[in-house]
């Protein structure tokens, strides 16, 4: 989830994005994510940086305090962060972004990567959404993805690709980061069970200015809402072991398109 609902920029911006989808709607190479070396000695993501921010933390609840910090997210101010969202049965949503993350980790450091995480277990407190940003900035990732789930309304189900809008320090980023969210919507189509949201944003993308770790990038990245964890039928596939790696691989396939073509 988000911090807040805020602006959707849903303008023309993303008819474009739509089509340009619909258009690129080609095959994505399998056997890359599989940690198999491209060819002999040389691993398809060596020398790459990829930021891994898996929204929330798992102890974010115990201290409001520190949530409600206000924050410059590089249009206004925000809170520092929020305890996310869970599904009826209480699976959290920081738990199901650890999870992928640390599925997501492990299979492109197989595949040579460096990744840098912004949280290093699901036992802390934060960091700030700001600070996020600003972890992944300073590694100097190639590209970086904000893994969250939706706290929907009930009767919606699927995944929204959030894409940043020019405000400053990403307006050099705007046109990559597009062309990585479609790569993240195709391989969720292509690798995972999970359905076009058919209640937030249009054909699975938004556009939002009011997020700071989408305001603050200076490397491509686009945030996932991967399911709305309040739909039974998503909260049934988004805590299963399974989904989540194939959520986790779906990404990776994704990230080497993006970083490598293939
Ligand atoms: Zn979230």
């Amino acid at each position: 989830m988000p911090h807040k609902f805020g602006v959707s920029l849903a303008a023309t911006g993303l008819l474009v994005a739509a089509t340009a989808v619909a258009a690129l709607a080609t095959a994505v190479p399998v056997s890359a994510a599989s940690g198999t070396p491209a060819a002999k000695g040389h691993k398809i993501l060596a020398g790459k940086i990829v930021g891994i921010d898996p929204g929330h933390n798992g102890k974010n609840y115990t201290d409001p305090s520190f949530l409600n910090q206000q924050i410059w997210n590089g249009r206004e101010w925000e809170d520092c962060d929020t305890t996310g969202t869970q599904t009826d049965g209480g699976y959290t949503e920081a738990k199901f972004n650890w999870l992928v993350a640390r599925d997501l980790a492990a299979i492109l450091r197989k595949d040579g990567a460096k990744v840098v995480l912004t949280r290093t277990s699901n036992n802390g407190i934060g960091p700030c959404v700001n600070r996020r940003s600003r972890i992944l900035d300073h590694a100097h990732a190639d590209v970086s993805i904000d893994i969250h789930a939706d706290g929907g309304p009930a009767y919606g189900r699927g995944f929204t690709v959030l894409e940043p809008v020019a405000d400053g320090p990403n307006n050099k980023v705007i046109k990559s980061s597009l062309r990585f969210g479609k790569y993240v919507h195709q391989a969720f189509l292509r690798y995972t069970p999970m359905k076009v949201s058919d209640y937030y944003g249009h054909n699975g993308y938004i556009f939002r200015n009011d997020l700071a770790g989408l305001n603050l990038t200076t490397m491509p990245k686009v945030l996932i809402e991967c399911g709305n964890m309040r739909n039974k039928a998503d909260a049934r596939l988004l805590t299963s072991v399974h989904v989540q790696r194939q959520i986790a691989r779906a990404l990776a396939m994704a990230i080497i398109k993006f970083l490598t073509g293939r």
